[in-house]
C-alpha cells in the first residue's frame, strides 16, 4: 500500500518536472537555434557590405580618374580661344571631382559605421553562444539523436522507469566527448552498464552504456571521456545522454543536442 502511494507520487512529481523541463528547454532551444541562424546572416550581411563597398568604391574611382584625365587632356585657353568657356569647362570638371570624392567619403562613412554595428552584434551573440551549456554534440560522429526524454520505458530485468535522457545512437567505439571543460567520473551500473559523468560549472551530463573509458579526470570541452557501445541494458549501441543543469533534475537536452550535433 505504502509502496503504492510512493509510487503514484513519484509519477505525478516526475509528471511536473517532465512538464517544467519541456517548457525551458524548449524556449532555451528556438532562442539557440534563432541566436545560431541570426549569427549567420549577421556574418553574410557583414560580407555583403565589404563586397557592395569594394564594387561602388571601384566605380568611382573609375569616375574620378575619367574626371581628371578630362581635365588633364583639356585644351588650353588658347587652344580653346574662349577664357569664359575655358574657365566654365574647368570648374565644372573640379566640382565633379570634388562631388565624387564626397561620395567616395560618404561611402566610408556609412558603410563603416554599419559594419562596426552589425559585427558588434554578431559579438554579443557569439558571446551569448559561447556562453551555453552544451555547445558541442557529445558524441564526435555522424549521430542520430532520438527525441524520447520522458517515455515511460518497460525493460525485462529493470524497473520501469521515466527516460530522463535522449539517446544518441552511433556505432560501437565512436568517441564520446565532454561537452565542456569539467571534471570526467566513471561509474557503472546494472542499468547503464559503463557510466561517465562530465561534471561542470552549469551542471554535469551523463552518459551510459560505453565500451571503453577515455579520459577521467580534469578535461576540456571535446576531450575523448569513452566510446560509444551497448553495456548495460541496451539492445543496440548508443549514447544514453542526460543533462542536470546546476546537479539537479534532468532536463530534455533534445533542443541543444539538435543545434549542436
Ligand atoms: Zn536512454
Amino acid at each position: 500500500m505504502r509502496g503504492r502511494k510512493g509510487r503514484v507520487a513519484a509519477i505525478a512529481v516526475t509528471g511536473s518536472l517532465l512538464v517544467a523541463g519541456l517548457v525551458v528547454a524548449a524556449s532555451a532551444e528556438s532562442s539557440v537555434q534563432v541566436a545560431l541562424h541570426k549569427r549567420h546572416d549577421l556574418q553574410k550581411r557583414i560580407v555583403e557590405i565589404q563586397e557592395t563597398r569594394r564594387q561602388r568604391r571601384h566605380v568611382l574611382h573609375k569616375r574620378i580618374r575619367f574626371t581628371q584625365a578630362r581635365l588633364h587632356n583639356a585644351p588650353s585657353a588658347a587652344e580653346v580661344g574662349n577664357l569664359a568657356k575655358y574657365r566654365q569647362f574647368r570648374k565644372e570638371q573640379i566640382e565633379r571631382l570634388a562631388e565624387l570624392r564626397a561620395e567616395e567619403r560618404e561611402l566610408f562613412r556609412t558603410t563603416r559605421a554599419k559594419a562596426r554595428e552589425l559585427r558588434a552584434q554578431r559579438k554579443q551573440l557569439a558571446n551569448w553562444i559561447d556562453s551555453l551549456p552544451l555547445k558541442r554534440c557529445p558524441v564526435a560522429g555522424s549521430v542520430a539523436v532520438a527525441d524520447n526524454f520522458g517515455v515511460i520505458r518497460e525493460m525485462p530485468g529493470t524497473p520501469r522507469h521515466v527516460h530522463q535522457g535522449n539517446d544518441i545512437t552511433a556505432p560501437t567505439g565512436t568517441p564520446i566527448v565532454a561537452p565542456f571543460d569539467g571534471n570526467a567520473a566513471a561509474s557503472s551500473s546494472h542499468l547503464g552498464g559503463m557510466q561517465v559523468k562530465v561534471f561542470g560549472a552549469g551542471g554535469y551530463v551523463y552518459n551510459a552504456h560505453l565500451s571503453a573509458y577515455g579520459k577521467l579526470g580534469a578535461v576540456k570541452a571535446g576531450d575523448v571521456i569513452g566510446y560509444v557501445g551497448m553495456t548495460g541494458n541496451a539492445t543496440a549501441p548508443h549514447d544514453h545522454f542526460e543533462w542536470h543543469p546546476g546537479d539537479g533534475a534532468a532536463v530534455d537536452p533534445f533542443l541543444f543536442l539538435a543545434a549542436v550535433c
